[in-house]
C-alpha cells in the first residue's frame, strides 16, 4: 500500500515536470521566433509567425480589443472576415473621421499604409497598427513627393487639392485633402479666381473638371485596380443583364464613367444600391465592397465589372495583403506600428483637419 501510494506521487512529479520542459520548451521556441520575426519585421511588412490553425481568431481578436482598448477601422475593400470582425467600416473619409473621434488606446487599421498614416497625423499619441506595412497603394506611389514639389512650383499661386490616397509626405504640400465622398465641395470651397493643382488621381481629377466646371491642373497618377476594367466586357456584361444598374467609382477611366448609370464613393455605391428599385447591379470598384452590399441588400444581385485581364473580378492586392492571422498577430504583439516624425504630422495635418472642417459644415 505505501508503495502504491510512493509510486502514483512519483508518477504525478513525472508528469508534472515533464509538461512544464514542454511548455519551458516551447516558451523557449516562441521566443526566439518571436525575435526572428521582429528582427524581419521591415523585410517582411508583418510578423512572419504562425498561427495555430486551431485557433478561434474571431474570439482571440474580441478577447485583445477589450483587453488592450483596442479599435479595428476597416476600409471597405478588406477581406469579408475582416470586415466582420471590424468596429467601423468604411470609406476614406467615414474612416478619417472616426480616427479622428476615437476613444481607443490603440487604432487597429485594417487597410493601406496611407489610412494608417493619417490616423497616426490625426491621432499623433495614440499607437496606429497596420496588419502588414506592404500594404501601399499604386495610386499614392504614381505621385513621388520630390517629383510632386517640382510640378507644384510651376505654379506658385494655386491651391493644392490632394486625394487622401497619398503619402504623409505628399500631405505636407498640400492645402487641403479630399476623399471621392467631399471632392466636389472641396473644390467647389475654393474661391472661383483661385487656380487648383489636383493630385494624384488623374481620373477622379477628370471627372471633378466635368462636375463642377473648374479648370483643374492635374497630376498624372492613376490607381491600378480602377483603370483595368473592360469596356467591351462590361458591354458584354450589359447585354446579359438588360436590367442591371452600371455603378462605378470616379477612380475609373472615363469611358467607364461614361457608361454608368452611377458614379460614386464606396459608401455612395452602397446606398445607392440599397435605395434604388433595381435587382441587379454591376459594381465597377474593388471586389470587396460586394460584400457590404450583399449583406445590406440580400435579396439582390451584385456582379463584379470585368478588368481587362484573365480574372473574373477586381481584387486590390495592397488591400489584400491583410490577413485574418495577420491581424490577430498585430494585435498580440503591437506590432507593426505606423510611425511618422513631428515635422511631418505638423505639415501634413492641416491638409487633413480642413478637409474634416468643409465636410463638417457641408454635412457631410
Ligand atoms: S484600390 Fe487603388 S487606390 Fe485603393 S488602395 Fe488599392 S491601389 Fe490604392
Amino acid at each position: 500500500m505505501v508503495i502504491n501510494v510512493f509510486q502514483i506521487a512519483k508518477q504525478k512529479f513525472l508528469e508534472h515536470f515533464n509538461n512544464m520542459n514542454k511548455k519551458h520548451n516551447e516558451y523557449n521556441m516562441t521566443t526566439a521566433a518571436l525575435a526572428v520575426a521582429k528582427e524581419n519585421l521591415h523585410k517582411n511588412g508583418y510578423l512572419d509567425l504562425e498561427v495555430d490553425p486551431t485557433l478561434d481568431l474571431v474570439a482571440e481578436i474580441n478577447k485583445l480589443k477589450k483587453e488592450k482598448n483596442m479599435i479595428i477601422l476597416a476600409h471597405y475593400y478588406q477581406e469579408s472576415e475582416i470586415q466582420d470582425v471590424a468596429d467601423y467600416i468604411g470609406d476614406s473619409l467615414g474612416l478619417s473621421q472616426k480616427a479622428a473621434n476615437t476613444e481607443a488606446d490603440i487604432i487597429v487599421f485594417a487597410g493601406v499604409h496611407f489610412m494608417a498614416e493619417t490616423a497616426k497625423m490625426l491621432n499623433p499619441k495614440k499607437t496606429v497598427l497596420l496588419p502588414d506595412l506592404k500594404a501601399g497603394c499604386s495610386l499614392a506611389d504614381s505621385c513621388p513627393p520630390h517629383l510632386f514639389k517640382k510640378f507644384k512650383a510651376k505654379y506658385p499661386d494655386h491651391v493644392v487639392i490632394s486625394y487622401i490616397n497619398c503619402t504623409a509626405e505628399l500631405k505636407t504640400l498640400t492645402d487641403v485633402c479630399c476623399t471621392s465622398t467631399n471632392a466636389k465641395t472641396i473644390v467647389e470651397s475654393v474661391p472661383k479666381d483661385k487656380g487648383i493643382i489636383f493630385a494624384p488621381d488623374k481620373n477622379l481629377g477628370a471627372w471633378l473638371i466635368k462636375k463642377t466646371g473648374r479648370d483643374l491642373v492635374l497630376w498624372n497618377g492613376a490607381c491600378m485596380v480602377h483603370e483595368i476594367f473592360s469596356n467591351e466586357k462590361i458591354t458584354k456584361l450589359q447585354i446579359r443583364h438588360p436590367e442591371a444598374k452600371f455603378i462605378a467609382h470616379p477612380e475609373c477611366e472615363a469611358h467607364i464613367l461614361d457608361k454608368a448609370d452611377f458614379i460614386g464613393s464606396t459608401s455612395q455605391l452602397i446606398n445607392f444600391t440599397q435605395e434604388n428599385d433595381s435587382k441587379e447591379f454591376i459594381v465597377a470598384t474593388e471586389s470587396g465592397i460586394l460584400h457590404q452590399m450583399q449583406l445590406k441588400s440580400p435579396d439582390k444581385t451584385f456582379i463584379p465589372a470585368p478588368p481587362n485581364n484573365t480574372c473574373a473580378c477586381n481584387n486590390c492586392p495592397f488591400m489584400k495583403r491583410n490577413t485574418m492571422e495577420k491581424l490577430y498577430l498585430t494585435m498580440k504583439y503591437n506590432l507593426p506600428e505606423v510611425t511618422l516624425s513631428n515635422e511631418v504630422i505638423k505639415k501634413g495635418l492641416p491638409s487633413i483637419t480642413k478637409m474634416l472642417e468643409i465636410s463638417k459644415a457641408a454635412g457631410l
